[in-house]
């Protein structure tokens, strides 16, 4: 192992030894500047900075470091502070499942370690996780290269690509981890290593899906493709022609290699603010920006949309234009199913009757619910050991599939959420109800999508689950990303 720091971190540890507390150990090491204490002028800032309103937990510090170093001498402290308290790991504040955050302890914020370079020798680009996509590929494109991140330009880098990553690219690439050549690593002992293809294999390929169990990631080396400005098609349409948006998605789930560069998701929704009633909506992007393409959009394309807007331009642009409005309550989960039309009608249908309950117990304009499908063609099964292996348990798998992802924000403070969170999983277990009787249900939980209480590691396989065991107790033997780190999804609890 390459140990870069251990000898700082011991002594910084060392001074840190019988502070007060987690926050006073974290000044006595001199991180004092780098804190944020809930007397500070920016701590409310902080607390608001994470995406949906159920994850903005105030921690009795935030930690926000800016070299790796500093991350291994926080990450440290913490380990050996006199008081035991959670610790928490964030990078861009995405998840709505508070896995990164925390209400009892101190949230290390990697927001600061942000930035992304390349290098056009290896066409690598490298890339801190606290950035998010839309100023990630702002600064990739002054060199011609985008990588396979997230399409959502508010997402962090390094939950997207610790969970998988589902991109516009994801037809050539695969999942995002799938592109990550190397990780750099902090380790609960504060070491800091590379994870690679050569060095430290076994965490390398634990690391590509297998989210926040095994140490901290403070770099992340990707390879880049070429980045043509992108064709970009949103259609909104009357739910009357949602049967014409399922074509689609099932079309291209249906689809070859020849239209991988297509990428096309649907989704259904309520939202006052854009409809009275539940619409249908496609996204249709070409990464090569060819216009002209045939797809199996095209059919739904001839049909009147309410609203479209049809645009060649570049990555960073279309990431900015696509966020989804943050502050809310905001819960979702997900499965996977086969690519069977009689599914995505039935959830279509669902998705109406949870829209109803939801009317029943707030105001329709409290609320907005999105309820996404997305393609996953057979081939890219392929791309995960192509590139050296994941752990998301998908590479003997034959059949071409659905992603299901469903979600509901409640903006209003004094609305039930708690219901409209029981109604959102009661709408789920009775498509998982009907993929069963028509036998196209699938394992599969897609972790970056995934409700707090589903077990998204536990659908990866028994040869996955017990390398990401082995990854676990050999490099973070003392197991604290399994008991002082909670949040997430946890190997051990399998
Ligand atoms: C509106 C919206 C759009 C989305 N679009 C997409 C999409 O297009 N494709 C897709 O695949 N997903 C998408 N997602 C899901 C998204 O990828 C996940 O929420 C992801 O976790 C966000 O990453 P983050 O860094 O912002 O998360 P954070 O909330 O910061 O972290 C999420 C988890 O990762 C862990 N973690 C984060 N950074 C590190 C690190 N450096 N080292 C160790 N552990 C770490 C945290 O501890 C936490 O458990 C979307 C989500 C939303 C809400």
């Amino acid at each position: 192992m390459l140990r870069i720091s251990t000898v700082a971190v011991a002594l910084l540890g060392g001074a840190a030894a019988g502070a007060a507390s987690p926050c006073g150990a974290l000044k006595a090491v001199g991180l004092g500047d780098r804190l944020i204490s809930p007397n500070d002028t920016g701590y409310d800032t902080e607390v608001n900075s994470w995406w949906a309103k159920n994850s903005r937990q105030k921690a009795d510090c935030f930690v926000l470091p800016r070299t790796s170093n500093e991350v291994a001498a926080a990450l440290t402290t913490l380990v050996n502070a006199s008081d035991v308290s959670n610790i928490a790991v964030r990078s861009g504040g995405h998840s709505s499942t508070g896995s990164s955050s925390t209400v009892n302890g101190v949230t290390i914020d990697l927001s600061h370690l942000n930035s992304t370079s390349y290098n056009a020798e290896t066409n690598i680009a490298s890339i801190g996780p606290g950035g998010k996509w839309e100023y990630v590929y702002a600064e990739l494109i002054k060199y011609g290269i985008t990588v396979t991140g997230g399409r959502d330009g508010d997402v962090g880098v390094g939950g997207f690509l610790l969970g998988g990553g589902n991109s516009y690219y994801s037809g050539r690439m695969g999942f995002g981890c799938d592109s990550v050549v190397n990780f750099e690593v902090v380790l609960a002992d504060g070491t800091i290593i590379n994870a690679n293809q050569t060095a430290n294999s076994d965490l390398w390929q634990a690391l590509k899906g297998g989210s926040n169990n095994f140490g901290i990631v403070t770099r992340f080396d990707l390879e880049a493709v070429p980045a043509p400005d992108l064709l970009r098609d949103t259609r909104f349409l009357s739910f009357n022609y949602s049967y014409a948006m399922i074509d689609a998605v099932v079309g291209f789930a249906d689809s070859d290699q020849s239209i991988a560069d297509d990428a096309f998701f649907t989704f259904f929704s309520h939202n006052t603010e854009v409809s009275p009633d539940i619409f249908a909506a496609g996204v249709h992007v070409n990464t090569q920006g060819i216009t002209n393409n045939t797809t199996p959009f095209d059919e739904a394309k001839a049909l009147p949309a309410f609203y479209n807007v049809t645009k060649v331009e570049n990555i960073a642009d279309a990431a900015s234009e696509s966020k989804t409005q943050s502050g809310t309550w905001n819960y979702g989960l997900t499965l996977t199913f086969n690519n069977d039309k009689r599914i995505a009608q039935r959830c279509v249908e669902l998705h109406t009757e949870l829209v109803e309950s939801l009317n029943a117990l707030m105001a329709p304009e409290a609320y907005f619910t999105e309820m996404f499908l997305q393609p996953l063609p057979s081939y890219r099964w392929a791309f995960g050991r192509q590139n050296g292996g994941n752990v998301l348990g998908l590479d003997n798998l034959q059949n071409n599939a659905l992603l299901y992802t469903a979600g509901v924000g409640v903006i209003a403070d004094d609305a039930p959420v708690e219901e409209a969170h029981a109604l959102l999983k009661a709408m789920a277990a009775k498509v998982v109800d009907f993929a069963k009787s028509v036998q196209g249900e699938m394992d599969f939980i897609y972790l970056n999508y995934a409700d707090v209480d589903q077990d998204p590691l536990g659908t990866y396989g028994a040869s996955n689950i017990q390398l990401m065991k082995n990854v676990a107790a050999k490099y973070d033997p003392t197991g604290v990303f399994q008991t002082r780190i909670p949040g997430g999804y946890k190997i051990s609890q399998l």
